[in-house]
C-alpha cells in the first residue's frame, strides 16, 4: 500500500519561531522536505537524519525550479510513498502558488492537508510596528501583487481601483515596481504626504524599515539599498510606528548560535525573549556509534579495564546510556577508576553518581594525558571512549609512555549538512559556543573562514572545558558563563554589555 502524502506548510515570514505548531510536528516526521529560497536554516535543521532535503529556489548560478516541474516533484515523491513536507513561505495560499501544487497532487490521487502559516502581508508589517487596520485610521487592508505575469512583470490591471481604495494597501513582491506603484498611487489622486513605509528581511535578524510618504519613499529606499524581499505598505497606518524593543536587557544586540538543533532553540528562546536577534551560526547534532560492534564489545569486556576516562559531557551521557541498552547496569564500572578532562566533563559524572578520581588540574588533553601516564601503572588497561576526531595527542603521549588503552569512537558531534544560505552578511555581535565539541564541529565546518567569522565579535563559552577548545585554536574567549546552563549564557552576556557601556573604570576604584 502507498502511504505517501504532501503537506502543504506555511512557514511564516522568515523568523523559524512563527511557524506553527502543527506545521513544526509535520516537519519533525517527514521522509523528504522540498522548500525555496526563503526557508529558514532553523526549520531545515529539525527534519529528521534520514529526510530528503530538496531546494527547489534560486541559487547562485542556477535557476529555480519551474512551477510545473516542482509540482510534478511533489506528485513523484508523493508516489514513492513518502511523507513530504512541502514548505513554502508565509502562507501557502497567499501568492504562493500552493493552489496549482494542490490542483497537481489532486488530479494524481495523491492525498494532501494544507496547514495555514503567518503571512508576511500581515506579519511584516507588524514587525515594523505597523498595524494593518487600527480603529479611526484603517478599516480594511488589501493585499496585492506588485509583479504579475504577463505584462513583464508589470502591476495588475484593476490597480487604478485599488490605488484608490481607503485602507491600508500592502504590497508583496512590489520592490522592482515601486515608482510604478507611487506614480499610480498619485494619478489616483493620492496625496503626496500619504505615507508608505518599506520592510525589506521583516522578522529576521537584519530587518530594516524605510519610512516616507508617496513623495521622497522613491527616493529615500534607493539611498539604502534596500533589498528583497521586501514589503510596501501605503496608507495612514504606515506612518504608525508600534514597535517596542527599548527596555529589553539585550534589545539590538545580534547572537550567533552554534548547536544542536534542540539547543539552539533553548537558548534561541531566551534570547530572543530579552530582545536579542538570534541567527543559526552553525549546525550540530551528535551522531552515536554505541550500537556499533565494537562498543558492544567494549561493554561485554569491561572487566579487562581499570581506568575509564572521559573527555566530554557527550561521552559520559552516550556511554553510560548505551551499558543500560546493553543490559547491564553501572555495577559494570564499579571496578574502574574514573577521569575526566574538565569540570564540565567530572559534572556529568557526578550527575549520574561518580565522583571522578582523576582530573587535570588544567584542561587541556595534554594534561590529562600527563596526568594519566603518571597514575597508570604496567597493570592498567585504560578504556577512552571518546568523539571522532578527538585530539590525537592524547594517544600519542600514552603510546610514548607505554600505557596500555582502547581508544574507542563512541560518537561523533557533526556539523549538519549546510545549504550554504546562512546570513554571512549579518554582522555579529556575540558568538556561543557550549560544548568542545561543539567548537571542534564549527572550525570543522567552517575550515580557513573561521577565523575571519569569528573577527569583530565576542566569543562566548559555556564554560572550562569549551573555553579550553576555542584556546586550543588560537581564539580567546570573551566571555564566559558561569553557570552552565543556557540561563546562564543569557547572564553572561548581559552583564558583559553593561561591562561594555561602562565607562572605563579604574581597577580597584570606587
Ligand atoms: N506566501 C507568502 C508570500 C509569497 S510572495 C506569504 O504569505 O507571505 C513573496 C513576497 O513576500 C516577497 O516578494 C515579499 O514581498 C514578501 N515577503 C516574504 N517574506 C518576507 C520578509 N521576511 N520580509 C519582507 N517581505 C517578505
Amino acid at each position: 500500500m502507498n502511504n505517501g502524502f504532501v503537506s502543504l506548510i506555511g512557514a511564516g515570514p522568515g523568523d523559524p519561531g512563527l511557524i506553527t505548531v502543527r506545521g513544526r510536528q509535520r516537519l519533525q516526521v517527514c521522509q523528504a522536505v522540498v522548500y525555496d529560497s526563503l526557508a529558514s536554516e532553523q526549520l531545515l535543521s529539525e527534519v529528521g537524519q534520514d529526510c530528503r532535503k530538496i531546494d527547489v529556489g534560486k541559487r547562485a548560478g542556477r535557476h529555480s525550479m519551474k512551477q510545473e516541474e516542482i509540482s510534478r516533484l511533489l506528485v513523484e515523491l508523493g508516489r514513492e510513498g513518502l511523507a513530504v513536507a512541502r514548505l513554502k513561505g508565509g502562507d501557502p495560499f497567499v501568492f504562493g502558488r500552493g493552489g496549482e501544487e494542490i490542483e497537481a497532487l489532486s488530479q494524481a490521487g495523491i492525498p494532501y492537508e494544507v496547514i495555514p502559516g503567518v503571512t508576511s502581508a500581515v506579519a511584516v508589517p507588524e514587525a515594523a510596528g505597523i498595524p494593518v487596520t487600527h480603529r479611526g485610521v484603517s478599516r480594511s487592508f488589501h493585499v496585492i501583487t506588485g509583479h504579475t505575469r504577463g505584462e513583464e512583470g508589470g502591476l495588475p490591471p484593476e490597480f487604478d481601483r485599488l490605488a484608490g481604495l481607503s485602507g491600508t494597501l500592502v504590497f508583496l513582491m512590489g520592490l522592482g515596481s515601486l515608482p510604478g506603484i507611487v506614480s499610480g498611487l498619485l494619478e489616483a489622486g493620492r496625496e503626496t504626504s500619504l505615507p508608505v513605509a518599506v520592510i525589506e528581511k521583516g522578522t529576521l535578524p537584519g530587518q530594516r524599515t524605510v519610512r516616507g510618504c508617496l513623495r521622497d519613499i522613491v527616493e529615500k529606499v534607493e539611498r539604502a539599498g534596500l533589498r528583497t524581499p521586501a514589503v510596501i505598505v501605503a496608507g495612514e497606518t504606515a506612518g504608525m510606528d508600534l514597535s517596542c524593543h527599548q527596555g529589553l536587557p539585550l534589545a539590538g544586540v545580534s547572537v550567533g548560535i552554534t548547536g544542536t538543533s534542540s539547543f539552539r532553540e533553548r537558548l534561541g528562546g531566551l534570547l530572543e525573549s530579552l530582545g536579542a536577534a538570534v541567527s543559526c551560526a552553525g549546525s550540530m547534532e551528535v551522531r552515536s556509534f554505541v550500537k556499533k560492534d565494537r562498543i558492544q564489545r567494549v561493554y561485554q569486556n569491561l572487566g579487562k579495564y581499570t581506568i575509564l576516562v572521559f573527555t566530554s559531557a557527550n561521552g559520559v551521557r552516550l556511554f553510560f546510556r548505551g551499558l543500560l541498552e546493553a543490559g547491564k547496569d553501572f555495577r559494570a564500572v564499579g571496578h574502574m577508576r574514573l577521569s575526566a578532562v574538565g569540570r564540565g566533563t567530572a559534572g556529568e559524572l557526578k550527575r549520574l553518581g561518580f565522583l571522578a578520581d582523576l582530573v587535570p588540574q588544567t584542561y587541556r588533553t595534554r594534561e590529562l594525558a600527563r596526568l594519566l601516564a603518571g597514575e597508570a601503572g604496567p597493570e592498567d588497561f585504560l578504556l577512552i571512549p571518546r568523539a571522532r576526531g578527538g585530539s590525537p595527542e592524547l594517544a600519542e603521549i600514552l603510546r610514548q609512555s607505554k600505557v596500555a588503552f582502547d581508544d574507542v569512537i563512541l560518537y561523533d558531534v557533526m556539523g549538519s549538512e549546510e545549504t550554504g544560505r546562512e546570513k554571512k552578511e549579518l554582522r555579529l555581535d556575540y558568538l556561543t559556543f557550549a560544548s568542545a565539541s561543539g567548537v571542534e564541529a564549527f572550525f570543522d565546518q567552517k575550515g580557513d573562514a573561521a577565523p575571519e567569522l569569528l573577527s569583530g565579535l565576542r566569543t562566548v563559552c559555556i564554560g572550562d572545558v569549551t573555553a579550553g577548545a576555542l584556546e586550543g585554536h588560537g581564539r580567546a574567549v570573551d566571555v564566559m558563563a558561569r553557570e552552565h546552563t543556557v540561563r546562564g549564557i543569557a547572564e553572561a552576556m548581559i552583564n558583559d554589555r553593561w561591562e561594555q557601556a561602562r565607562p572605563n573604570t579604574v581597577p580597584g576604584g570606587k
